[in-house]
């Protein structure tokens, strides 16, 4: 990716990033967490990964005070009036999942912590009262946090819905309108698939590069996150190139449809709306935008947008750019986004919104599987909190 600012994560035991410029999944990236904002503290988002080094809490928590300010840097950030928007794109469990563990953030147990404990720490708001402070309409006062869900998996109704309503928490879904109703698998899910599946140890890509993966030496996930961070690359100009070398690679075919329906349908799209939620768009079909045409990022922008409004009869003024890096994103997409009518656009690179925040350019940040414990250790080792939290 471009550029790695520092994030922290994630579960149980702290994942060291074996590389730091390895993106975190098909769909997201790597950003600042606001509660390690260290720029070594770098910890990788997943916490699935058969490559990750894992070690104690104590040796992590030492690893990342070390030399870096970081206490400093915490309380400053952590105390000032600020939009946190944590984002997430699956909440199930990963065990048997044949594809991308890294766009699961959280089980439904996890997700449950997660929420209870942003309740106590932030202002929980929607995306209604995101768009007044975005606008200026409305002070930018206390620190706040919004809750997102990207791509629309089907999960986000049948586990994610009834854990944000137990919690009374207003979340928005950013919905990829190709992949509703629909069997699809995306790339992402289908490099996944195919990695996972092959009996070829060794893998060798000649397009966009001369690429060697030694399956036995990364693991399956990290090999994923490898070919993964290609596909999103600028260098990757052809992306139905670049994913028939990887099934070539691999001499697995692409799963293009899953045997059960992997997204949403628009019975649930509405019923997500109905019991509160509210529902941005993600594009048409998920592509990297800044690789397109300004025709065909219009296109995208303006197709999902009708679809949405057309299903659910209300105005759609918020769109997330898909994977949201810096690099996933132009001038013209950004162009596109206001001629098609949006009024907010969020990019996931990582960061912390603050007074000055651009609507058009609203931070965001995974909250991954971080266990409540690790919160509040985390928390007390930055000594942040003074005893509010916990
Ligand atoms: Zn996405």
């Amino acid at each position: 990716m471009s550029q790695t600012p520092a994030q922290a994560g994630p579960s149980g035991l702290a994942s060291l990033a074996c590389d730091r410029s390895e993106p975190m999944s098909g769909c997201g990236t790597w950003g600042p967490h606001p509660f390690m904002a260290g720029r070594d503290a770098i910890v990788r988002h997943t916490s699935l990964g058969e490559s990750a080094i894992t070690i104690s809490k104590r040796d992590w928590l030492s690893s990342v005070s070390a030399g870096l300010g970081l206490t400093r840097l915490l309380e400053s950030l952590i105390r000032r009036p600020c939009l946190v928007v944590f984002n997430y794109h699956r909440v199930t469990s990963p065990d048997s999942c044949p594809y991308d563990h890294a766009v699961i953030e959280a089980t439904p147990e996890e997700f449950d912590d997660q929420l209870a404990f942003l309740k106590k720490r932030y202002n929980v708001i929607d995306l209604e009262e995101v768009q007044a402070l975005a606008e200026k309409r409305s002070p930018l006062r206390h620190r706040h946090a919004l809750v997102t869900l990207d791509d629309g998996y089907r999960d986000g109704y049948d586990v994610a819905l009834p854990i944000l309503k137990s919690r009374g928490i207003r979340a928005t879904f950013f919905l990829t309108t190709g992949f509703i109703d629909t069997n699809k698998v995306p790339w992402w899910d289908q490099v996944a698939f195919v990695v996972r599946t092959t009996e070829r140890r060794r893998l060798r890509l000649r397009y966009p590069r001369d690429v060697f993966l030694n399956l036995d030496e990364l693991g399956a996930d990290r090999t994923i996150q490898r070919l993964l961070k290609l596909y999103k690359h600028p260098e990757t100009t052809n992306p139905g190139r670049f994913l028939a070398e990887v099934e070539e690679a691999c001499n697995v075919p692409r799963p293009l449809e899953a045997p059960e329906r992997l997204f949403l349908s628009w019975q649930e799209v509405e019923a997500l709306a109905l019991a509160g939620m509210a529902i941005g768009s993600h594009t048409h079909t998920h592509p990297v935008l800044a690789k397109l045409t300004a025709e065909e990022q219009q296109q995208e922008c303006e197709l999902s947008r009708d679809l949405l409004r057309e299903k659910l009869s209300r105005p759609v003024e918020a769109l997330a750019f898909p994977v949201g890096s810096r690099q996933s994103f132009s001038e013209t997409t950004l162009q596109c986004v206001r001629t098609a009518g949006y009024r907010l656009a969020f990019s996931y690179y990582g960061g912390v919104n603050t007074r000055g925040m651009d609507p058009f350019n609203i931070l965001r940040m995974s909250i991954d599987r971080m266990s409540v414990a690790q919160h509040r250790l985390r928390s007390a080792v930055a000594g942040t909190t003074a005893g509010r939290a916990w």
